[in-house]
């Protein structure tokens, strides 16, 4: 059986030792050190690459994929199937002229380098394939909110906290999500994916949560007149800090559609005063109507109304 973490540590060595082995400008490329090091690190990170174990398959391939990229030039990483030069003939380019190396294992490296960046490129193609996957394992829900999928014509879309009417059909579709962006090496291997609706989907952007500005500026604004793109991201954000469940009823999303609710409706729009609630118990969207009467007597009725 094979530690991880002693995967992790013989990982790190390799790394460290590719980069310290980098030749300096003023350094002898033929000094016996330099050529130990590097043979010790394209031995450890071949046995990496090369290495066979689906039990841990995808901490395995988390790893290879991590040192499958450092060693490769961003042509081999973006790789453009319509380019004439193989995968293997450009990292075994870039290995040489900024690593510096040209003993013979580095061919053999470079074709298990491309290898794995084939195979990462294939489990992305695959994506959409595992969205029914996915969603049999969500039981057809929204992995946030609990929707169920190919439900808006039957369900309650006129919801100002949750505005699906905005954009019906968009809003409601399906989508694969990355739990951890790939941009912070997440990974297309199915434990860090789930499919969320558009509206939480958008409501996630790019993780970098509510701008306290914007909501302090929005705060006392009708609810139907704060833009979509602010709604959204208080609403994903409200939904994830109570970890999916209902304020009142403790039902998560794996058993109910949420929406969000004012805590105290004469209070503003502000994420210290929204909690989930369960669309079946929370108070109707008129709701909106009237709290924000107090405000602004000539409310009209709100979009999609
Ligand atoms: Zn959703």
């Amino acid at each position: 059986m094979i530690d991880p973490d002693a995967i992790y540590e013989q990982l790190t060595i390799s790394l460290e030792r590719l980069l310290v082995s980098k030749i300096p400008p003023d350094a002898a490329p033929h000094h016996q050190h330099y050529q130990e090091q590097w043979n010790a690190a394209v031995a450890h990170a071949r046995s990496m690459l090369g290495a066979r174990g689906e039990s841990l398959a995808s901490d395995l391939f988390e790893l290879r994929l991590r040192v499958a990229m450092h060693l490769s030039p961003i042509d081999a990483i973006g790789y453009d199937a319509t380019n004439p030069t193989p995968r293997h003939t450009l990292i075994t380019d870039y290995l040489r002229a900024e690593f510096g190396r040209s003993d013979e294992g580095v061919p053999r490296l470079a074709r298990d380098i491309a290898s794995v960046l084939d195979r990462w490129d294939a489990s992305r193609k695959r994506t959409s394939e595992t969205a029914d996957v996915l969603l049999r394992r969500q039981a057809g829900r929204c992995a946030h909110c609990g929707f169920v999928f190919d439900s808006w014509r039957s369900s309650r879309t006129d919801d100002v906290m949750k505005p699906y009417h905005e954009s019906p059909e968009e809003f409601t579709s399906p989508e694969v999500d990355h739990i951890e962006a790939i941009s912070g090496f997440g990974t297309n291997e199915t434990r860090n994916l789930q499919v969320l609706c558009r509206l939480c989907n958008a409501g996630k952007g790019d993780g970098l949560g509510l701008d306290v500005r914007r909501e302090a500026k929005r705060a006392a604004d009708r609810i139907a007149e704060i833009p979509v793109a602010d709604r959204v991201r208080m609403f994903y954000y409200v939904l994830e800090r109570a970890e999916r469940r209902c304020a009142k009823t403790g039902r998560d999303s794996t058993q109910c559609e949420l929406t969000m609710r004012l805590v105290r409706p004469r209070g503003g729009f502000l994420r210290t005063n929204l909690q989930p609630e369960a669309l079946d118990v929370a108070e109707s969207t008129d709701l909106v109507k009237h709290t924000r009467l107090l405000h602004h007597p000539e409310t009209r009725s709100s979009d999609g109304a």
